[in-house]
């Protein structure tokens, strides 16, 4: 049988001719037309005071810290349970990431969490919306306006998605995007950063090109002005190759989204009475993005037996995200148990824009036979039966 993949992204033939257009121009490189004119829609799809386009969400993460003004041994809170990072970003500036637990049944940034990790040296929050579903932006907001601290949205996964009516990356004064090829929507590689202030904007896109500005917008220029370097800036810039790329993407959001949408609806239906699984829970006040489907298993199952399994059929699989706070690279002294348990218990299963529903189907029914096969009597815990409950706050005990 035809092997099913985890991650598919979806490029074709539009995208080649944008890419055409670019090589027949004379402008490759990052800050050209083309990155300007993506930059010009992402602040109106968004309705955000300025975007940058840039080379990643790390990029993006790491250049609002600066811009931000974060100093070594600053504390941020950062979402645990996620690809890490926001934490990584923290330690590009000198700053000490705290992990912040996950919700249970969301496995986005615990608010009450949150609310427990401020002390004197915090100065902002990076919440994460896991793996495409919106965090808790409404208290999460309240929060930090409260206490006077900066508040990030790491909309990485999520575009698409949206919070209350809002989009995400839309969600704080500022937001990172991802086009990472296993993104909704991709480049390859490539980001943005989304500010509701012009003036975060300005810092960022200056610190992106050496600290120079747009060589393009100079090379317009009458006469030979020369222009000088202001600040110690990196090379951040996404090329004009990737915007044209992402141009045809942004018109394409509906549609990729229609169709993952598509394969969680189905997913749902085939899965839903299968009781040694927890299947996504989406909040209703919001959508999700669905960059992966995660499904829990039940702490009796076998979670790398199943994996070897439907790897063997050629169903891609893998585990879901990461509990930050275990890696050792931080040496954090933190317990996150949620964070934890999820990361112990979650699978990842095909999970894209071009997946049929037949595929779906062959997934769904693979899952369930590995399922069968590799469950034993270990005990369920109680962070686990929590986890199978919708409401957030409640059954929390042993979160914090
Ligand atoms: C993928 C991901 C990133 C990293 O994105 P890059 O564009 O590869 O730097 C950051 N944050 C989250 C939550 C992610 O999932």
């Amino acid at each position: 049988m035809d092997p099913i993949p985890l991650v598919h992204a979806s490029l074709g033939k539009l995208e080649l001719a944008a890419v055409e257009e670019v090589f027949a121009s004379d402008w490759t490189a990052g800050q050209g037309p083309r990155g300007k004119a993506l930059e010009k829609e992402l602040a109106e799809l968004y309705g955000v005071g300025d975007a940058v386009t840039l080379s990643s969400c790390a990029a993006a993460l790491h250049l609002a810290l600066l811009a931000l003004n974060v100093q070594p041994g600053d504390e941020i809170i950062v979402a645990d349970y996620t690809f890490p990072a926001p934490a990584h970003a923290a330690r590009y500036v000198g700053a000490v990431p705290v992990f912040a637990d996950a919700r249970p049944d969301t496995g986005t940034i615990d608010p009450r969490a949150v609310a427990d990790l401020i002390g004197p040296r915090t100065v902002g929050v990076i919440a994460v919306d896991t793996v495409g579903l919106p965090a808790d932006y409404a208290e999460l907001q309240a929060l930090t306006g409260r206490h006077g601290l900066f508040l990030i949205e790491d909309a990485a996964c999520a575009v698409g998605a949206t919070y209350r009516g809002k989009p995400a990356g839309a969600l704080a004064p500022i937001a990172c995007l991802s086009f990472h090829g296993r993104k909704g929507i991709t480049s390859g590689e490539g980001g943005a950063l989304l500010a509701a202030d012009p003036a975060i904007g300005a810092d960022v896109r200056l610190r992106s090109s050496f600290g120079i500005g747009s060589i393009f917008d100079k090379s317009q220029l009458i006469g030979l002005p020369i222009p000088e370097f202001t600040e110690i800036g990196y090379n951040y810039k996404l090329s004009d190759i990737a915007a044209a790329i992402l141009q045809v993407q942004l018109g394409r959001i509906g549609e990729l989204l229609e169709r993952r949408n598509t394969v969680a609806a189905r997913y749902a239906e085939l899965l839903a009475d299968e009781e040694l699984l927890t299947l996504p829970h989406v909040p209703a006040d919001r959508t999700h993005a669905w960059q992966s489907y995660l499904v829990a298993l039940d702490p009796a199952v076998d979670r790398a037996a199943v994996a070897a399994d439907l790897r063997a059929q050629g169903i891609g699989c893998g585990h879901g995200t990461w509990a930050s706070h275990t890696q050792p690279v931080y040496e954090s002294k933190q317990t996150c148990p949620v964070s934890a348990d999820l990361f112990a218990r979650q699978l990842a299963i095909p999970m894209h824009a071009e997946l049929t529903v037949d595929q779906a189907e062959r997934v769904a029914h693979a899952l369930r036979t590995a399922l069968r096969a590799h469950v034993g009597p270990k005990p369920r815990t109680a962070v686990a039966a929590a986890a199978t409950t919708a409401s957030p706050h409640e059954n929390q005990e042993g979160t914090s």
